[in-house]
C-alpha cells in the first residue's frame, strides 16, 4: 500500500515531456502544480520558460491549473503569488503545520480548480510532499526531475525519500 502511494503515473520526467493535451484526452480537468524546483528555481520569483509553455498548453486544452506550494513563512507566499500572477493561475500556499503532504492544501487546490480528486493530476518533484500527499487522496501524479538548486530542507527530505525508496525496492 505504501509502495503504491509513492508511485507516480509518470516518473522523473522533464516538464517539457508532459503533454497537457494528452492529459485532457485522458479525462483530466485540472493540473495541480508544485512550485519550488518544478516551475521555478529556488529564490526566483518567476516561472521557467518550460513552465510557461506547460501552463499555456494546459489552458489551451481546457485544463484548470492551480499552483500548490509549501511556503512555511508568510514572506515566501508573496513569491508564490508573483509566480501565479505571471502564469495567470490560482494558487494555494500551505503554511506550517498543514504543509504537503497534509491533505488540507490539496483539498484547497481541488476546491479552487472546481474538480474532484479523480479529475486532477499533481505535478511535482518530491516523492513524499507531492506524490504521497496527492496519491493518498486519489489524485494521480507525475513526478518531475527537480530543477535548480535545492533548499537545505529539501536535501533532508530527499535523503528521507531515498531511504523510503530503498526500503520499498524502488530505484
Ligand atoms: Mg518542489
Amino acid at each position: 500500500m505504501l509502495g503504491q502511494t509513492l508511485s507516480a503515473q509518470q516518473d522523473r520526467v522533464a516538464l517539457d515531456e508532459i503533454s497537457p493535451e494528452g492529459l485532457a484526452e485522458q479525462g483530466y480537468r485540472a493540473i495541480i502544480l508544485d512550485v519550488d524546483n518544478t516551475v521555478s528555481c529556488l529564490k526566483k520569483d518567476h516561472p521557467t520558460d518550460e513552465a510557461v509553455r506547460l501552463v499555456g498548453k494546459a489552458k489551451e486544452s481546457g485544463l484548470k491549473v492551480v499552483l500548490l506550494s509549501n511556503v512555511v513563512f508568510t514572506a515566501r507566499s508573496e513569491r508564490v503569488q508573483r509566480i501565479a500572477i505571471h502564469l495567470e493561475v490560482d494558487h494555494v500556499c500551505a503554511f506550517w503545520p498543514r504543509v504537503k503532504p497534509h491533505h488540507e492544501p490539496f483539498l484547497q487546490a481541488l476546491d479552487l480548480a472546481g474538480v474532484d480528486a479523480a479529475e486532477a493530476v499533481m505535478i511535482g518533484d518530491q516523492l513524499i510532499a507531492d506524490v504521497f500527499g496527492a496519491t493518498r487522496l486519489g489524485i494521480d501524479t507525475i513526478l518531475v526531475e527537480p530543477i535548480g538548486e535545492w533548499h537545505p530542507v529539501a536535501w533532508i527530505i530527499a535523503a528521507l525519500e531515498r531511504c523510503c525508496c530503498r526500503t520499498l525496492g524502488r530505484s
